[in-house]
């Protein structure tokens, strides 16, 4: 049995966004590109089937289940290396796999010594609740045990299912810190470790963090290092945490490349939401994805949304995570058209079919704005993104 229900009890407003200081400094071409048709893209063809990978059969069982056919990129590379124990840096885009990319061979590590313990740190409660999920998925029959520790959620209820053996513990910077210093977690216990998004998680003011886990890790470990891109700070870490790794890159083209882009310009003294009004009923606008620069203003306008009879929901830090989940399930199942988010409560969700990605306020940098429109596009399907623009001569 899977120990990872959890209770919401207090939200922490750390990892929220619009801390960071706004900026319009990104020049409007650069919300415009006409998306490359996905046949443009030279087809994938992987060296490897799932079958091939020298993995638990059980485990290729559930692989087949969840509908997985051929390995992608990422995976195809890093799995083999990842078998042998050895440190991989994947520097991959967003929506290529990366989750299954480590959880299928550290999956088929705990089935080879279930005293393994892994730790996997995400920079959101979302992202590690999702990491969680995927797990859960793969390895529902095979006897393997989690908890999942982010803010946000009772720690009360984390500390109680970390007094029992966990295969795998996934949960955000911060709150790892917390359990860590409370003497609730001992690092030294775990020997395989995953920095997943490893750039958002700097980005997010998590550096300390990271260094002081890392820091309390057994030197002799298996590291996984994972970014979307790769700064000079990165690779500092990468020296400092990672040893004798292999660096796999699959970033053949834009994420953005298969988002078909434009910018939607507002005359000055015209409502922002008349002209949204006006999109929304438009056809083919089916699963939209709105967002906005602050909790405020994310909650208002999805408000003003609902008064003008959409079904629309939203995600932001000012809200508990109950509802944040049940927000992102409606959407998900789509039962609501619409979800107006803050681009930290959106990074990095993993959400299908989504039609459109409208910017209502404008991206603080443009990683922000590639983030964003990723969203949409996924899985090789072409995707939509409007940026809003405030002209204001
Ligand atoms: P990333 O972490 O790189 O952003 P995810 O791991 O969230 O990407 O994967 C994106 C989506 O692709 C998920 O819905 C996942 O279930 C799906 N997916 C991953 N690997 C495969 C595969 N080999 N075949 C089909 N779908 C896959
Ligand atoms: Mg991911």
């Amino acid at each position: 049995m899977y120990r990872n229900s959890f209770k919401t009890r207090s939200f922490r407003p750390r990892n929220d966004g619009g801390r960071r200081s706004f900026s319009q400094n990104i020049h409007p071409s650069k919300f415009i590109n006409k998306a490359s048709s996905v046949n443009e893209t030279a087809v994938f063809k992987p060296e490897h089937t799932f079958r091939d990978f020298n993995i638990d059969e059980q485990l290729k069982l559930a692989i087949t289940k969840m509908g997985y056919e051929t390995p992608t990129p990422i995976q195809d590379k890093a799995i083999p290396h990842i078998l042998k124990n050895t440190d991989v840096i994947g520097i991959a885009n967003t929506g290529t796999g990366k989750t299954a990319a480590f959880l299928i061979p550290l999956i088929d590590k705990v089935l080879r010594n279930r005293k393994e313990q892994v730790m996997i740190i995400a920079p959101t409660r979302e992202l590690a609740i999702q990491i969680e999920g995927e797990l859960i998925k793969f390895a529902r029959d095979l006897k393997i045990y989690s908890v999942c520790c982010v803010g946000g959620m009772s720690i009360g209820h984390q500390i109680r299912e970390l007094r029992y053996f966990n295969n795998f513990i996934i949960g955000t910077p911060g709150r790892l810190r917390d359990l860590i210093d409370n003497k609730k977690i001992f690092l030294s216990e775990y020997r395989t470790i995953v920095l997943d998004e490893a750039d958002r998680m700097l980005d997010m003011g998590f550096v300390n963090e990271m260094r002081f886990i890392m820091a309390g890790m057994p030197k002799e470990r298996h590291t996984l290092f994972f970014s979307a891109t790769v700064s000079s700070e990165i690779e500092k870490l990468i020296k400092e945490f990672l040893s004798q790794p292999i660096r796999i890159s699959v970033k053949n083209r834009d994420t953005s490349a298969n988002v078909e882009q434009d910018v939607v310009k507002i005359r000055r003294g015209t409502d922002k939401v008349d002209v949204l009004h006006g999109l929304l009923n438009k056809e083919g606008f089916s699963k939209v994805l709105i967002f906005g620069r602050t909790k405020h203003g994310v909650e208002k306008l999805s408000k003003i949304l609902v008064g003008k009879g959409f079904k629309a929901e939203s995600i932001h830090g000012n809200k508990n995570h109950v509802k944040r989940q049940q927000a992102l399930r409606l959407f998900k199942n789509n039962h609501v058209q619409i979800l107006v988010a803050t681009d930290v409560a959106a990074r990095g969700l993993d959400i299908a079919d989504v039609s459109h990605v409208i910017n209502f306020d404008l991206p603080a940098t443009y990683d922000d704005y590639v983030h964003r429109i990723g969203r949409t596009g996924r899985a090789n399907m072409v995707g939509k993104a409007l940026t809003f623009i405030v002209d204001n001569v």
